[in-house]
Order: structure tokens, then sequence, then C-alpha cells
């Protein structure tokens, strides 16, 4: 037997450590050591059922195992092959015990591609990553596939970069091949910061390799030898694990000098972040990577002209390199034949609020917001009622519950008021106040403001200050009309990206909850 205990930072926290220590315990004290191992894997991703276990070759799923339960789990299971029933999943709705994780809804409605071994691999055994075809696409690229096939391979997929503005991915590395200075570099973003997001953090976790390999297929396409890897430093986990992931690369050879006898040379090195929540923007984290202040700056030049260290550099997030192995294995038309018209591929989201399954979730983009908030979501707690889904995080926008059947893409949401973002996903029900949604957004972004310029750092404090008299009782509809124009007028002419969007979601709330505000307002 496998014995796969989950230990994602979301089941760290529910306790999955001491389950795991029982678990090897009674295992050895039942003398079941050559019958059984017990591996740690990162992410599986309904976060509300830890901690968990899965034993194969059964497949059998296990979930809120407290160590108390684990003697159970080894005598009628891994010695008597009988399930431990009453640790089993049920339906919400039959009560029928569904044992096996394809048998869940949770999962059997996800495509896991950027996922595809998180929560099924041990992230620390770079032997369980190549068992499963790692690096077999870093070893098509460096025998037989030219920079400019690489490159275009990763265009025909459509991919788009998944960090949130959606550029295409493909364009930007053939921008960064083309630039003519050199040296060259490839940098990940893994500055996550959006408040209820966790897609990047499960990743790194769970399946360092898998941003490696892209990295390095990057590094390769576009003509760079140093990649560098931005992860903040709230994320200690994600840090060990892709540290441990570099350093058995390089003993491999799969890091390093001539890397499979190719001729070609790329290492990656590891840059924590400080917290500040403008350093995922990308100049600013070229600049915090550059050992000067985070602080972003003017575009064009863009970075695959001039990014860090003034070189070309291409800057991709966590998820977008996540995609460019399976992309290269399986092809660009694969990729491209997912997804929607102009929104290729999958996306991962994380579910947080009110919602029962919260946790980590991958859709192919065109799937129904309907779908992952109730078919995979499981649907509202305490049987209340949807009223909005935040999408995009503080930059993004809040989602009436009459656009449940918008199917996700780019354009869908954009059109809505929202973004996709880089994935959070917070669902509110009926008794969330969305003056108050606005006003911890605008709170956190106020807060994360550097203050280089004047509109966002003035303007995101005066709208605070409104919203803020507005929970209060204290504010008037003349008030809201300067909140509106604000917001406007900071989205027009912030320098970066956080400012640019810190008037969304009191745009996107006064525009569908209007009534709210002047609720709120006095006369
Ligand atoms: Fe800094 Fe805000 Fe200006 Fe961006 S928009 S540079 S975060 S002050």
């Amino acid at each position: 037997y496998h014995a796969l205990v989950c230990g994602g930072t979301g089941c760290v926290s529910s306790g999955c450590k001491s389950v795991k220590s029982a678990l090897v315990d009674e295992i050895r004290k039942q003398g079941l050591e050559a019958k059984v191992r017990v591996i740690e894997t990162g992410c599986l991703g309904p976060c509300n059922l830890g901690p968990m276990i899965t034993v194969y070759p059964d497949g059998i799923f296990y979930e809120k195992v407290t160590a108390g339960d684990v003697e159970s789990v080894v005598t009628e299971h891994l010695r008597e092959g009988r399930p431990v029933n009453r640790l089993l999943h049920r339906c919400p709705d039959t009560g029928r015990v569904l044992a096996r994780l394809p048998e869940i809804p949770f999962f059997n409605r996800q495509k896991r591609i950027v996922l595809r071994n998180c929560g099924i691999i041990d992230p620390l055994s770079i032997e369980e990553y190549i068992g499963r075809d790692g690096y077999t696409a870093l070893a098509r690229v460096l025998n037989g596939m030219t920079r400019e096939q690489v490159v275009e391979e990763i265009k025909k997929s459509g991919l788009r970069g998944r960090g949130g503005a959606g550029f295409p991915t493909g364009l930007k590395w053939q921008f960064t091949l083309q630039a003519e200075d050199e040296p060259k570099y490839v940098v990940c973003n893994g500055d996550e910061g959006d408040p209820g997001a966790f897609m990047d953090r499960s990743v790194l976790e769970g399946d360092p390799h898998s941003v490696l390999e892209g990295m390095a297929i990057g590094g390769y396409a576009v003509g760079a030898s140093k990649g560098y890897a931005y992860i903040r430093a709230e994320y200690p986990l994600a840090i060990k694990n892709f540290g441990a992931a570099i350093k058995s690369a390089r003993e491999m050879g799969l890091l390093g000098t001539d890397i499979l006898d190719s001729g070609f040379s790329f290492d990656v090195e590891i840059r924590v972040g400080a917290g500040a929540f403008v350093c995922g923007e990308e100049t600013a984290l070229l600049h915090s990577i550059a050992g000067k202040r985070g602080e972003p700056r003017p575009r064009p030049p863009f970075p695959a002209q001039c990014g860090l260290f003034d070189k070309p550099t291409v800057i991709n997030n966590v998820e977008t390199w996540a995609n460019i192995a399976p992309i290269i294995l399986r092809g660009g038309d694969w990729y491209a034949g997912i997804g929607t018209e102009k929104s290729k591929g999958t996306k991962v989201f994380a579910l947080a609020g009110k919602i029962v399954n919260t946790g980590l979730v991958e859709v192919p983009l065109g799937t129904t917001l309907r779908e992952v908030v109730y078919d995979i979501g499981g649907g509202m707690k305490n049987g209340k009622s949807l009223k909005a889904i935040q999408s995009g995080g503080p930059s993004g926008g809040a989602i009436p519950a009459e656009y449940i059947d918008t199917p996700i893409d780019y354009e869908a949401l954009a059109a809505l008021d929202s973004i996709m973002g880089s994935g959070g996903m917070i669902v509110l029900d009926e008794d969330s106040c969305m003056v108050d949604v606005a006003r911890f957004f605008m709170d956190f972004v106020q807060d994360e403001s550097c203050g280089k310029c004047t509109p966002c750092r003035i303007g995101t404090r005066r709208m605070l200050e409104i919203l803020t008299r507005l929970t209060q009782g204290r504010a008037t509809k003349e008030d809201v009309e300067l909140l509106i124009e604000l917001a406007n007028v900071v989205k027009k002419t912030a320098l970066c990206g956080l400012g640019q969007t810190a008037g969304n979601p009191v745009l996107s709330t006064t525009r569908h909850y209007r009534h709210e505000y002047d609720r709120h307002a006095v006369e």
C-alpha cells in the first residue's frame, strides 16, 4: 500500500502532521513497514476535508482523519483490507458513500493539468516527478527542437499569462527571443498576495519540479541561462520544497552546465520577497530581485526588452510555468482544444468564503460559475443564498448571483466589471454587506500602495475614508458620487496595476449594489 497524507499548508493547519506521525507509529507498531509506505504529498485540493489520507492501489479516500482514527485505518484497511466506512466521503444529498476520488464531485468535474501531480506525488522526490513523465518535455526540447519551434508551440497553445493580465505567453517569449541584448533571464513570479488566493503556493509546495521544468524550457526557448524564482516569505513550505527541487535537479544533471549533453546550461535561484503586495507587479518584482526598492516603473520599456538588471527577461507566474511541460509533451493543438475561443486551457481557482467545499480546483476555461460554485464547490454553506462572487481579489469585482451561468474566461469576466485575476474566488452569501466588502479590499490596497504616485497614494486613502464613514453612517450620497469619481480617476492616472485596479471593487459594487450604498448614506 501507499498511504498518501495531504501535507499542503491547509492540511498542516488542520493537524495532518500529527496524523502522519500517528500513522507511521501505528504501522511500525503493527509490523507493517514492509507492506505500507507513508508519503506526504502537497495539496490535494479540498482543504475543508483535511486532514486527508488516500490509500493506493485501491484509491480509497479518507477525510477529516484524526490521530485517534489512525489505528482503525491501519488495522481494518492496511492489515485486513476493509476500508473504514465512517471516514469515507458521503454525498451530502443522498448520504451515499463515495469512497474513491473519481466518484466525488469535487474531483470528477475538474481537469487537472497544472495540478496534475499535486496531492499525488511526494514533492521532495524527483524520482516520483520523473515517474509521471517529469522532465520528458525538457529532454524533448533539448534533443530536437529549435528555440523558435518551442516558442511556436507555446504560441499555438494559446496559453495566456495566469498571473492576471492574460497576455499571450508565446508572444512574450518571442519578444524576448528576438531581443538583441544579452544575457537574458527568466523569472517566476511567486509573489501571490491576493487575499483568498493560494494557487501558486500550492503548486510550489506540491509539485515544484513542474515549475522548474517549465522555467528550464523557457530559458532554452529565449536563450537564457539563468532563472530566478521570487517567492514570498510567507510561504515557507513553498520555499523549502522549491529549494529542494532545485538541489535534486542539479544533482540529476537537469539543471546546471550542459544539461543532458545538449550544450544548454541553465540554473535557478530563489529570491525571497518580504511581503509587499506591490512586488507582484512585474517591474517592482524585478527591482526587488536586483536588490532595489520594490517599486514599479512605467512601461514601456517592457521586461522582454529591458527587464532584470536591464536585460531582456521573460517573467511568468507559477501557474503559467507549470503549464509549459504538458504543452510541449502533448502539443500546442491539444492545449488549444481545451477552453473557449479566446481563453485556452484550464485555470486553477482558490475557492473561499461562504461555500461548502473550500480549496483548490482546476477547470477548463469556459466552465460556468455555477458549475464551480455548486457542482464542485458543493453550494452555499448553512442553506444561505448566493449573493455574489468576488473574482480577481482586490483588483477584481463582485459578480452578482444573477450572472451565475456566465462561462469563466478573460473576456466574460471583464464584461461583468471583474477580472479573472490570478484565480482567487471568494463566494459571498446573502448576509454579506457589499459596502463592507469594498471597504475590506480598499483597506488592503491602501495599506499596500507603495506611495510612489500621487493618485494611488492619496486616492486610495480618500476612498478608504469615505467607505469607512459609509459603514459608520457618517457619509452622504454626495460622498458616494465622490467615491465613484475618485475610483475612476485613480484607475486612469495611477502608475501601475495596483492603483489602476484599486477602485474596481468600488466600481463593481456601486454598479450592481448601489442601493446598499444609498442605504448606508445619511441625508
Ligand atoms: Fe505605487 Fe500605487 Fe503608484 Fe503602483 S499605483 S506605483 S502601488 S503608488
